[in-house]
């Protein structure tokens, strides 16, 4: 069921970045941005795309209080809280550990009156299934699902897909930050496998049956075999919340070149990934190249080793 509420500013823009381009090793026109950074609300983000449809829903089925999940710095339940208020609706959100300092995304989170609950040492599974307990603890309660990435969230970069393909024709491959999966198979399902090049985050553990069964769930031309992803696996590094070379590196280069700033744990390895992509032959000079920034900024305000790192020129 399709309940779409009007939560963002469409169509977001596409620029030009031809310093970027220039210093990735393509020409000067071979490269856009698709600024899902300015989505509107709350900050802006890739998550306010699938908040339409999950959010939607909750309304439609008369929720008032809206639960979701994710690490503390996640931007998917700073949108959520914003999405609450825009709607006027509470929200619940369930962090991993013990009460941390409120820094970057848990300042908005605070400023949007959401309520935080500490799940303790838990891991992924532990994580959903206290978020899902509380859910079901009063009927009110709807759980937003981890990221946003049901097949229903994933229809807002569907979406996307479309609104893209309208505004760049010639479009030959988009680079986007994959974590649980919903932006990238959206926009597999409106623009086709090989027009897209998912950059693996390690928010998820496996990221490609996780992409492939959202894509049972969506409107495709035709089925789509997990051999025809393109996924990158190699900039994850350590570790999801780590940053690394590569990523520090990636976030330099989009400031200094196009005066954008990118997070330490998406899009700056969206960018590290396209690097690499290029590096290697994946993506070559003379074709449309797409990079989705997909929002992320207050994260790099709660990133301390990010902050000190940028503070010093990228240099420590
Ligand atoms: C969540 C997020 C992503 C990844 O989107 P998924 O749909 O979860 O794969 C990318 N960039 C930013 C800034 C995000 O917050």
């Amino acid at each position: 069921m399709e309940t779409r509420l009007s939560l963002g500013t469409w169509p977001t823009p596409v620029e030009p970045a031809p310093r970027l381009a220039m210093a990735l090793g393509l020409g000067p026109d071979d490269l856009v941005v698709k600024r899902d950074d300015l989505t509107g609300l709350g900050g802006g983000g890739n998550k306010v795309r699938k908040l339409e449809y999950t959010v939607g829903a909750a309304v439609a089925d008369g929720a008032d209080t809206l639960v979701t999940t994710g690490a503390p710095q996640s931007n998917h339940a700073r949108l959520t809280a914003a999405a609450a208020a825009r709607a006027g609706l509470n929200a619940i959100l369930v962090f991993p550990g013990e009460p941390e300092p409120a820094i970057g995304n848990l300042v908005l989170d605070a400023l949007f009156g959401a309520r935080i609950v500490w799940a303790g040492d838990v891991d992924h599974d532990g994580l959903a299934g206290t978020a899902a307990e509380i859910a079901d603890s009063r009927p009110g309660n709807v759980l937003i699902p981890f990221g946003g990435s049901s097949p229903a969230g994933a229809l807002g970069y569907v979406d996307a897909g479309r609104e893209l393909r309208g505004q760049v024709p010639d479009l030959d491959t988009v680079v986007v930050a994959l974590g649980s999966g919903g932006t990238t198979a959206g926009l597999v399902a409106a623009l086709g496998p090989r027009a897209v090049l998912a950059v693996h985050t390690g928010a998820l553990a496996d990221p490609l049956p996780v992409v492939t069964g959202l894509l049972d769930g969506l409107p495709v031309a035709r089925p789509i075999r997990a051999e025809e992803l393109r996924l990158r696996l190699d900039q994850v590094g350590p570790g999801y919340a780590t940053q690394t070379d590569a990523v520090a590196e990636a976030m330099l280069l989009a400031a200094r070149t196009e005066g954008i700033v990118l997070d330490p744990v998406y899009t700056g390895r969206a960018l590290a990934g396209l690097v690499a992509a290029v590096a290697d032959g994946t993506v070559r000079p003379g074709a449309r190249t797409v990079f989705l920034h997909t929002g992320g900024l207050p994260g790099l305000f709660g990133h301390p080793q990010a902050l000190a790192r940028a503070a010093d020129g990228g240099l420590a």
